[in-house]
């Protein structure tokens, strides 16, 4: 049995464990601990260097049996006794492979002097960055006991200052690096968890048993105003876990806009698509063409006289997203008129020649005619694989149009097709057709 098991139980090994069990247990001890997995832990760089402290110890058979032996003073002078961080933070730049910055993890000795800010994805739909919402949320986190007022003791108690690290949280541990290196790295005191002092079982305050914090659950409150944009920060200050002697952080939480099944939003327009029918784009239309986000039927008349053409688009002035914070400027929103074609069952149903006769007449044959000419049968394609097969820009090559114009940041596009295409004078906004 070793006289010392403290490195044993950093790593939550017995003594007998095995050299697999201590690598397995180290390994999952690091992940669980790495810091940069825990950023609300400000402990979490210091358990992390014990552990990497103890596993190192543990895992080379010669040091691990000196330890077992005699404990820490088993393993040899150290290079040079207990020396400031500069030890330590050589030392761990040899563990991490020359990751000296492993200190700047927030653990291990810096005083920081705002708690730690928490960042929360939020999603949010269109619908609701359209009218704006307020969300009631329930949450919970550490506040400073009330009954203690963050002291830990009971009554006026006072902590009394930690034999075994002398007051300071921390104490020297020696390791060996190599073979005939030894370095000294600082560790979290296990007697008084780092804390520097010692409150015995009976004069810890009852209600956070000497934890300084409680937790508690609360009811927050964010708004999501009209018009905020994607990746919105909405920062609940000071909202964040309490600690003693420093400012809680805050919650800040960063919108994401969820997929919507038509609108797509670019800045503080919209585009969607709406379908119209042969007889509509021949003919013309007036009726509501879309349900808008506030629920609101939008009713839109195309001009008399117009035919509206494949891939033609409208643009309906003022009918866009709002303005975040200034929510009655609103900016367009664009349709994209798409043509469906009638069936085959229609045609049945119609007289073909007199439809023949109604409609612009066919073409006639290529004049003059080519000296030779084949018949080829008539097979039905798909022209979009062809040519993700042709084009590296992939299989979204047809796409590209619209994944230009409705891109992050790409608002220029769409004044420059503002002034080129849609609008005119006489029109007042009305759907107009472009120029040839
Ligand atoms: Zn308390
Ligand atoms: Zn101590």
């Amino acid at each position: 049995m070793p006289v010392d098991t403290e490195l044993y139980d950093l790593l939550g090994v017995p003594p007998s464990a095995s050299e697999d069990d201590i690598k397995k247990a180290y390994r999952k001890k690091a992940k669980e601990h790495h810091p940069a997995k825990n950023p609300n832990d400000p402990q979490a760089a210091q358990k992390f260097q014990e552990m990497a402290a103890a596993y190192e110890i543990l895992s080379d058979p010669e040091s691990r049996a000196l330890y077992n032996e005699s404990g820490m003073a088993g393993l040899g002078p150290g290079s040079g006794g207990p020396g400031g961080m500069g030890d330590a933070a050589d030392l761990f730049a040899q563990f991490f492979g020359g990751g000296a910055t492993f200190f700047d993890f927030g653990g291990g000795g810096a005083r920081r002097h705002k708690g730690q800010d928490t960042e929360v994805p939020y999603d949010v739909t269109l619908e609701d960055l359209y009218n704006g919402k307020s969300v009631k949320m329930n949450m919970e986190r550490e506040i400073i006991c009330s009954t203690c007022q963050g002291s830990g003791a009971r009554g006026s108690t006072k902590p009394k200052e930690c034999v075994h690290c002398e007051g300071k949280g921390w104490t020297f541990i020696q390791t060996q690096i190599a073979a005939s290196r030894y370095g000294t790295a600082r560790t979290k005191c296990t007697e008084c968890n780092g804390q520097g002092s010692k409150l015995k079982e009976k004069d810890r305050c009852k209600k956070c048993k000497g934890e300084k914090t409680v937790e508690e659950k609360t009811r927050q409150e964010i708004f999501i105003e009209k018009g905020m944009p994607d990746g919105h920060r909405i920062v609940l200050a000071g909202a964040g876990d309490q600690q003693p002697g420093i400012p809680a952080g805050d919650v800040i939480f960063k919108l994401k806009t969820t997929h919507h099944e038509s609108f797509e939003r670019s800045g503080s327009n919209l585009l969607t698509n709406v379908k119209i029918t042969l007889s509509e784009a021949l003919l013309g239309f007036s009726r509501i063409v879309i349900k808008h986000l506030d629920g609101r039927g939008i009713r839109v008349s195309s001009p008399p006289g117009r035919i509206i053409r494949p891939g033609d688009s409208i643009k309906l002035r003022g009918e866009g997203m709002p303005t975040h914070k200034h929510p009655d400027q609103k900016g367009d929103l664009f349709i994209v008129l798409d043509i469906e074609m009638p069936d085959s069952q229609w045609l049945q149903s119609v007289n073909k020649q007199a439809l023949e006769s109604l409609l612009p007449s066919k073409k006639p044959d290529m004049d003059p005619m080519p000296e030779i000419v084949d018949e080829v049968p008539y097979e039905e394609g798909d022209i979009v694989d062809v040519r993700a097969r042709s084009f590296p820009a992939g299989s979204d090559f047809f796409d590209q149009g619209f994944a230009s114009q409705f891109g992050e940041g790409d608002e220029d596009d769409w004044e420059d097709d503002d002034g080129d295409d849609y609008d005119n004078d006489n029109m007042g906004g009305e759907p107009e057709c472009r120029p040839q």
